[in-house]
Parts: structure tokens; C-alpha cells; sequence
């Protein structure tokens, strides 16, 4: 399995495609989910082009999860969550969908569950607001 510099993300991070831009440093971009399975689902991705967490350099791995703690710090305030959830998918057999990595950052509350994949995108005023509220308590 190798990278393909083709992929949807691989697009957002060359500025080929918009996306609700949240947090972005020099090796990471932190970005809304345009299908969100919670308010704030959040996609945290390196820069450099890796598959999944298979073929990933441990140093991308480590600064990546950096900014998944830093993510769910703030959606959790942000969301005033109960708790957050971290999910990360490798190969489609695993659920992976996109194949340049991602980890995706959940806030969740008590009792409401994930909403389901329907393959619709969210209001894009809706995720712009989001994406506002996570910035600004970054
Ligand atoms: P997975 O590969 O299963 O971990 O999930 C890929 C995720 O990317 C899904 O949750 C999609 O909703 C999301 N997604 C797909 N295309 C875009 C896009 N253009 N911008 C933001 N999120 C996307």
C-alpha cells in the first residue's frame, strides 16, 4: 500500500479544497469534519504524506498527537463535553475512507450518541461556527 498524493486531504493542505480551518502549525493542520458524528468532530492530519499510522515516521505520529491533545482540550472546553472521543482508522478493512492519515476528535456528552454516517455534508454555517468556537479558546 503506498501514498496517494491524490487524496482529498493531500487537496485541503495544498489549498486545492476549502475546509473549517480550527489549528494549523508548521507539521499539522487541524480541520472540521464536513460529515460530523458529533458538534466539533474534528480532523487532525500531518503535513507530511502518510498513508495511515502503518507506514507513518513515529516523529509525524508524535507531533500529530501533540495536536490531538491540544484539539481535545479545547473542543472539550469549547463544547463544554463530558468527554472526548479519538478515533483513527488504518486500511479500509478498518474503516478508513481517506487514505492520508487522520485522527478524528470527538467532544461527546452523557447519553447522546454518535450520529450516524448519512454521506450528507453539514451546514457549512454551522461548521464555520464550530470551527470559530474551538479557535477561540485555543
Ligand atoms: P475515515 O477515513 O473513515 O477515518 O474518515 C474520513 C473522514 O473524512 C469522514 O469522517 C468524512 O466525513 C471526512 N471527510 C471526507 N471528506 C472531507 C472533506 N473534504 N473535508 C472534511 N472532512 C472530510
Amino acid at each position: 500500500m503506498t501514498y496517494d498524493p491524490n487524496n482529498i486531504f493531500a487537496k485541503i493542505l495544498a489549498g486545492n479544497l476549502p475546509c473549517h480551518r480550527v489549528y494549523e502549525d508548521e507539521h499539522n493542520l487541524a480541520f472540521m469534519d464536513v460529515m460530523p458524528q458529533a458538534d466539533g468532530h474534528t480532523l487532525v492530519i500531518p503535513k507530511r504524506g502518510s498513508r495511515n499510522i502503518l507506514d507513518a515516521d513515529p516523529e509525524v505520529i508524535g507531533s500529530l498527537m501533540a495536536v490531538v491533545q491540544k484539539i481535545a482540550r479545547a473542543s472539550q472546553k469549547a463544547f463544554a463535553a463530558d468527554g472526548v472521543m479519538i478515533q483513527q482508522f488504518n486500511e479500509a478493512a478498518a474503516g478508513q475512507t481517506v487514505f492520508h492519515l487522520h485522527i478524528h476528535v470527538l467532544p461527546r456528552m452523557t447519553g447522546v450518541p454518535l450520529r450516524p454516517h448519512t454521506g450528507k455534508m453539514a451546514d457549512q454555517t454551522v461548521l464555520a461556527r464550530h470551527a470559530e468556537m474551538i479557535r477561540s479558546v485555543l
